[in-house]
């Protein structure tokens, strides 16, 4: 069926009107009406080309929430009318090792992402989310149970929130362990959120003094403006665990000396350029880890979504209609967002 979505023609070009094909609904697969999308700075990255190997047209968008419209003739577990999600995995080779862990994000032949993949389907690469419709197989479908009202602000759970989600919980956030969150943007103010719902004493990093007063509304007890050589000073030696989120390549040596003994840096972020090699006496000297996270799997998707559904956690936005992209992708580079702007895809 010919959708209609907007696309990148080129990494110089801006995303315009488009049309594309979606598949046939194959016996396992859902077709989704989408209602939202969430606009994520992977988005931004990707239809610019700035991390190499896009493929083009490119239709980005993985926080996608919508409505099933049908369904084929194997499918179980969801029905017409459901309320679904979609992140960022859409297939992966469900055999290996990873994959058999619900680990699909760091599946051995390659997950197959919701855009800039390679796919059967034309035009022979996977299209996302700034589209009225998707097709989707239905072991990478999520339930939504939040109430209707909240959908536009549950899409960002989709992409910002499993992947703040996924750290904290395999780090070990929770009463009693001091958490960081440096860059509060869309996956920052969701760490924030998350690590706060998750009992951790919460510590927001932010180069915005401006941001100061929103960032302890989200739910941290602390902030620091990482900008302000004291506050840092202050900071030293203080968390077990500090979830980086912050989209450019910046100098990591000040948050790992905020991190106490045993403590863990876990990077998410995704900088077109790399950052300076960190000074390692950092973590020898009190056996400090650097680590990273890829987004989350699928059944970890649809725990965070229950838990957030459960605490009344949603994302907190700015609705935007689709012509207004690239002026969002321009505040969004320069921090400018409280704090994901979310697609109604209905303006298409
Ligand atoms: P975002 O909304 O633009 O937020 C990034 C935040 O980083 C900004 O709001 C800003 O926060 C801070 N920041 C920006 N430029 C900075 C600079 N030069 N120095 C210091 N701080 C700076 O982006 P996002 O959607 O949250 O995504 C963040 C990064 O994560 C992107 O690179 C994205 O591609 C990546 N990502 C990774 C995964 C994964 O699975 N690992 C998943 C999704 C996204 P303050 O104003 O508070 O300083
Ligand atoms: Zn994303
Ligand atoms: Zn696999």
């Amino acid at each position: 069926m010919t959708v209609k979505a907007y696309a990148a023609q080129a990494a110089d070009q801006p995303l315009g009107p488009h049309a594309i094909e979606r598949r046939a609904a194959g016996p396992d697969d859902v077709v989704i009406a989408i209602e939202y999308c969430g606009v994520c700075h992977s988005d931004l990255h990707t239809v610019r080309g700035e991390w190499g190997g896009t493929l083009f047209p490119c239709v980005p968008g993985h926080e996608i929430v919508g409505t099933v419209s049908a369904v084929g003739s194997a499918v179980t577990r969801f029905a017409p009318g459901d309320t679904v999600g979609v992140g960022c995995i859409v297939d992966s080779c469900r055999t290996c090792a990873a994959c058999g862990e619900g680990l699909e994000q760091f599946c051995a032949s390659g997950m197959t992402g919701t855009y800039n993949s390679r796919t059967p389907d034309a035009p022979g690469h996977t299209l996302g989310g700034y589209s009225e419709q998707i097709v989707v197989d239905q072991a990478y479908v999520l339930a939504i149970r939040h109430p209707k009202d909240q959908l536009a602000a549950v899409a960002p759970l989709l992409c910002a929130g499993i992947t703040t989600w996924s750290p904290l919980r395999h780090w070990g956030a929770g009463p009693g362990k001091r958490v960081g969150v440096v860059g509060i943007g869309g996956l920052g103010h969701m760490g924030i959120k998350l690590a706060r719902a998750l009992g951790a004493e919460v510590t927001g990093f932010t180069t915005s003094p401006a941001k100061r007063e929103a960032i302890l509304a989200l739910g941290a007890h602390h902030v620091v403006v990482s900008t302000d050589k004291a506050e840092m000073k202050a900071a030293r030696e203080s968390f077990g665990l500090i979830i980086n989120t912050v989209s450019h390549s910046h100098d990591l040596d000040p948050f790992l000396m905020a991190l106490a003994r045993d403590g863990t840096m876990v990077m998410v972020g995704g900088p077109e350029k790399p950052h300076p090699m960190p000074t390692l006496f950092h973590m020898l000297t009190r056996r400090r880890s650097l680590a990273g996270s890829l987004i989350g799997g699928i059944a970890e998707t649809q725990e965070m979504l229950d838990f957030c559904a459960e605490h009344g956690v949603v994302s907190d936005i700015e609705l935007i209609r689709m012509e207004e992209i690239e002026a969002a992708y321009a505040r969004m580079l320069q921090g400018d967002v409280r704090y994901r702007f979310v697609i109604d895809t209905g303006t298409i």
